[in-house]
């Protein structure tokens, strides 16, 4: 679990037994080789005098973290250090780490619809511009989107953002990807949950970016405001809460935590996150007959992001989905899975190194023979799209909801 609540301290550092354990699983240091760099390196620093005032150095170590969870996942102390790591940058300077203004500018986008919908716009735009080389990662990025997003009352039809948010169906958090990036996400979710709930989606209007990206910059006052407005949003109904992206979720249900503290908001809060459930699991529950059969014989790589990996939550759901193809085989990593190196803010400050450790993931992917990468997160689905993209590799990559609408009734 993430952790969100409590404030934490130097001390609980100081506990950790320097055992190495995190060492050999973190990402980050698997590409740097870089003890400073890993749980135990940090840990170490958060005891140490230069806590009580950061450099600049000491800033940058900090940002270099995905908030991936694997170290968390084998620390035989179960030491929060993910919450260590965000409380940490949430002492630091505006603009600590590298590439800060980018970091800064994305999460006040999200963290703002209007302006993500005007930014969105503007990148449409832009890709209209022959100037960017076609293999520009721009161009690769902005080729993600499905099309030019509407603004205003054709915004709310097309996205069903819906005004009546205690109306009969199933409640839908759609997130800042499938709103405004890629809406086909959000098109495939309601078509599967219309098919095999029967009801349609509820969309309240007031929900917003699940806060995720705040977090993680170790903006808590930021990341409590958005929390509160989705809580609000869905205060006039009962029932589950879907949400189609694995981080989002990860974050939602995180929610009670953040809230720990708080006697006017806890409760309310801990009733939100027991509602929120993620799209595969929720699909699962849906038990949906066997009705999906793949159009050509696919062999699938499930991405597992890590939000979902080390949530402890329905890890398994997503693959028990994709068994119900009928036509498609699942492949996996000989050694696992891998991180994507995406991590949100952390590939806008260090995208050389996210692609480094992309580099591996895709490695052995492509060594599986897979024809389509399959992953429910939204910031792996651009890490991929980007990097296979750049690599020329025809591999296609899809949210498991658009996987499977095309393998849906394929024979009708
Ligand atoms: S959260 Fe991930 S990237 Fe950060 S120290 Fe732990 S294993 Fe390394
Ligand atoms: S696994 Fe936990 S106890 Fe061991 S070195 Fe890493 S943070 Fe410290």
């Amino acid at each position: 679990m993430l952790g969100h609540g409590l404030p934490l301290t130097g001390r609980q550092g100081r506990q950790c037994a320097k055992c190495g354990s995190c060492t050999a699983v973190c990402p980050v240091y698997r590409v740097t080789g870089r003890e400073s760099l890993t749980a135990r390196g940090r840990l170490h620093l958060l005891g140490t005098e230069l806590a009580a005032r950061p450099s600049a150095a000491y800033e940058d170590l900090f940002a270099q973290c995905l908030l991936c969870g694997a170290c968390e996942n084998v620390c035989p102390r179960q030491l929060p250090i993910r919450r260590l790591t965000v409380e940490a940058r949430s002492r630091f300077s505006f603009l600590y780490g590298r590439h800060p203004l980018r970091r800064s500018l994305v999460r006040s986008v999200l963290a703002r619809p209007v302006l993500l919908e005007r930014l969105v716009k503007t990148g449409l735009a832009l890709e209209r511009l022959v100037l960017i080389p076609r293999d520009s990662g721009l161009r690769l990025k902005l080729a993600l989107l499905d099309g030019e997003p509407a603004t205003g009352a054709a915004a709310q039809q097309e996205t069903a953002i819906g005004p009546d948010p205690a109306a009969a169906g199933v409640q839908y958090f759609v997130g800042c990807l499938a709103r405004y990036l890629q809406p086909s996400i959000a098109d495939a979710t309601r078509r599967l949950v219309r098919r095999f709930s029967g009801g349609s989606t509820v969309e309240p209007r007031r929900q917003g970016c699940c806060g995720l990206a705040a977090w993680s910059a170790g903006d808590r006052e930021e990341a409590v405001r958005l929390a509160k407005q989705n809580i609000e949003a869905f205060a006039a109904s009962t029932g589950p809460v879907l949400t189609s992206c694995v981080s989002c979720f990860a974050h939602l249900k995180q929610y009670a935590e953040l809230f720990a503290d708080d006697p006017e908001w806890r409760e309310e809060a801990e009733r939100f996150s027991r509602r929120v459930r993620e799209f595969s699991a929720f699909m699962v529950e849906l038990d949906p007959a066997p009705l999906f059969r793949s159009p050509g014989r696919e062999r699938i790589l499930y991405h597992e992001p890590c939000h979902l990996r080390f949530s402890g939550e329905n890890r398994e759901a997503p693959r028990a989905l994709l068994r119900r193809v009928e036509g498609a085989v699942i492949v996996e990593p000989e050694e696992g899975p891998h991180c994507c190196g995406q991590g949100g803010l952390f590939y806008l400050g260090y995208p050389e190194m996210g692609d480094r450790i992309f580099s591996r993931a895709c490695e052995a992917a492509l060594k599986t023979g897979a024809t389509v990468v399959v992953t429910g997160c939204s910031g792996c689905l651009l890490q991929w799209r980007s990097g296979l993209g750049v690599r020329h590799a025809p591999v296609r990559v899809l949210h498991p909801a658009l996987f499977l609408a095309d393998c849906l009734d394929i024979d009708s």
